[in-house]
């Protein structure tokens, strides 16, 4: 992927609202308030110094075949240790 955005990125995590996970770096876990886009993103980069690439939308299909709309955000690290 060639793209500047990206470059020196040698990590990305990527959270959703419809997957509640824990954090990939340490035990945190995300999902206790409503706001768990907000809750991951701000952990990842005052915890862990990764920047933020990218939030948008997706939708996917759920079950019963109607369009079901997440948020996503993806960020990412360096592979080096940033302040
Ligand atoms: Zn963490």
């Amino acid at each position: 992927m060639a793209n500047d955005t990206y470059e020196g990125i040698s990590h990305v995590v990527k959270v959703s609202t419809d997957v509640i996970k824990g954090c990939e770096e340490c035990s945190a876990v995300f999902g206790s308030t409503s706001d768990i886009i907000a809750d991951s993103i701000n952990h990842y980069i005052d915890e862990h110094g990764y920047k933020l690439l990218h939030v948008g939308q997706e939708t996917t299909d759920d079950h019963a075949g109607k369009p079901w709309h997440t948020t996503v955000a993806v960020l990412g690290k360096h592979g080096w240790s940033v302040a």
